[in-house]
């Protein structure tokens, strides 16, 4: 067993950028742990064809890191991948990192914590961080017969390159983020595709272009002009989709009218144009953007299919009208268990009491960040921490700082957020978010039961000052020399 002063669990956006952060401050002695063989996270593993960034690069990437080399406004999953593999190269972390190791649990014992691997490693340490994510563990949906289906099938963060699509008869399954990105491009080259839709979604334009030379050449010898350009970015998500989100009606309807007009324009078929249209609440599901997914369903070998699957079957898949659709391969593009938060991971805190029994009816934290009787534990993109209009990467920037001021307050000893404060932060975020569009639909990602368990409750201004700003007197700070506590 090794001794440090944090271990963090995974090398994502997260887990990468408080690295550098900690290693900006002098704290040196920490270790990352990753269960896989690289760097980058839900960039390493989401490789389907297509699979690129709904937020634009210079918002979407670390502000204390700026790449003024991104080709595409959205840059593709390669050119991310290549960035933080970049990133963990330039600040040294890849030292700091141990591949193929798999968490599998965190135990609190007076002060110190004791994460173990599957490996059977065990690493002492003061601070743990988890840097996991909330879209980690794809999931595939219990369809009757599913595994009788004889030919190629898997989830769309699992793409299975050394199948070829070209001429085939492909099914996906869903039609989420992930496949609106990845079904133009299998529309292109199969023979034909069956899209099953559960739920449509409200899409609008995302106007993508490549950056010319001078764009990229601006951007770094100006980088005042890069930053003016990321912050006209964070504008537009804060402006126009953050006030759709609260309900704002004019923005609503333009979304609506933006979104029926790309609907009439690429799809010529009455009946899939009516099938594309959602009923429900702009911004209850995450609002998508393509360029390509509208002419890829207008498409004359692409069936839109809204019937549901009654039967998976060994050549294809049975709708519940009795008709069968024959496939050579099924892409399941049905996101991802983002409930229960830490996956896999038995966390135990004080007096062993398991995260899994403390969060049984949905996750909470005090900013997301810190939960009581879990001292010393922190966690990034943690519960009601994501956002439907802006950079997850710009709100893991205010998580970074309010973890280095709380580990700069606790010394050598242990901080733990104090009950009464977490309950307050949890009553107020869920009050504000049941007026929110996530509260308008029975079920998504954002959602457990009924609480809306991963969505931040306002707007990113908001966030970065509460997350920056630690109101010391809503945490416990005991120190281990005296063995005094500190609280309000
Ligand atoms: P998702 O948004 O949860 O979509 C899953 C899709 O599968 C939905 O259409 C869902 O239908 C459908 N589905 C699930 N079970 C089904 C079943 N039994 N039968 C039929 N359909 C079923 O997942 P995702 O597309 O992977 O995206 C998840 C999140 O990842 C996104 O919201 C986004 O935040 C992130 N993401 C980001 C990017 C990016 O560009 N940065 C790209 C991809 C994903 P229902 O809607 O009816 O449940």
């Amino acid at each position: 067993m090794t001794s440090h002063k944090l271990v963090i669990i995974g090398t994502g956006f997260g887990g990468l950028g408080l690295a550098a952060r900690l290693r900006e401050t002098g704290i040196d002695d920490f270790i990352i742990l990753e269960k896989s063989d690289g760097v980058g996270g839900t960039w390493r593993h989401n490789t389907y064809p297509g699979a690129e960034c709904d937020i634009a690069s210079s918002l979407y990437s670390y502000s204390f890191a700026p790449n003024p080399a991104w080709d595409f406004k959205w840059a593709k999953q390669p050119q991310i991948l290549d960035y933080l593999e970049g990133f963990t190269k330039d600040r040294d972390l890849y030292r700091h990192i141990r591949f193929g190791a798999t968490v599998t649990g965190a135990v609190y014992d007076k002060g110190r914590w004791t994460v173990t691997t599957a490996g059977g490693k065990t690493y002492d340490c003061q601070f743990f961080v988890s840097a996991v994510g909330q879209l980690h563990h794809p999931s595939i949906p219990n369809i009757k017969g599913k595994e009788t289906f004889k030919g190629p099938n898997f989830h769309s963060a699992q793409w299975d390159h050394s199948v070829d699509l070209t001429d085939k008869n492909v099914g996906v399954i869903g039609v989420g983020a992930s496949a609106a990105q990845l079904i133009p491009e299998v529309a292109k080259i199969a023979k034909h595709l069956t899209v099953y839709q559960r739920t449509p979604n409200w899409m609008i334009n995302k106007h993508d272009r490549p950056y010319s030379k001078f764009e990229k050449w601006l951007a770094g010898k100006l980088p005042f002009m890069a930053k003016l350009y990321r912050g006209g970015l964070w504008c537009q998500g804060e402006f126009f989709i953050w006030p759709v989100i609260k309900g704002a009606k004019i923005r609503g309807a333009l979304v609506r009218k933006l979104n029926a007009l790309e609907i009439k324009k690429h799809v010529k078929d009455p009946e899939k144009r009516s099938k594309l249209t959602p009923d429900y609440a702009v911004g209850a599901k995450r609002i998508l953007l393509s360029d390509k997914y509208y002419p890829a369903i207008g498409r004359d070998n692409v069936t839109l299919e809204t019937q549901s699957i009654s039967e998976i079957k060994a050549g294809g898949i049975e709708t519940a009208d009795d008709k069968f659709h024959a496939h050579d391969v099924i892409v399941y593009a049905t996101g991802f268990f983002s409930n229960p938060f830490l996956k896999n991971i038995d966390v135990r805190g004080e007096a062993g009491r398991a995260l899994r029994e403390h969060w049984k009816d949905g996750a909470y934290a005090y900013l997301g960040v810190t939960t009581a009787g879990f001292p010393n534990m922190f966690i990034l993109y943690g519960p009601n921490t994501n956002t439907g209009h802006t950079s997850i990467v710009y709100k893991l920037e205010a998580q970074f700082e309010h973890i280095l001021k709380l580990m700069d307050k606790t010394g050598d000893g242990t901080v733990e957020v104090n009950d009464p404060a977490e309950t307050a932060f949890n009553e107020e975020a869920q009050e504000k978010l049941s007026k929110l569009a996530w509260a308008k639909i029975d079920a998504s990602w954002y959602k457990d039961r009924e609480r809306v368990t991963n969505n931040w409750h306002g707007g990113s201004t908001e966030f970065k000052r509460r997350l920056e700003n630690p109101i010391f007197d809503h945490f416990t700070f005991s120190h281990p020399i005296s063995d005094k506590s500190t609280t309000a």
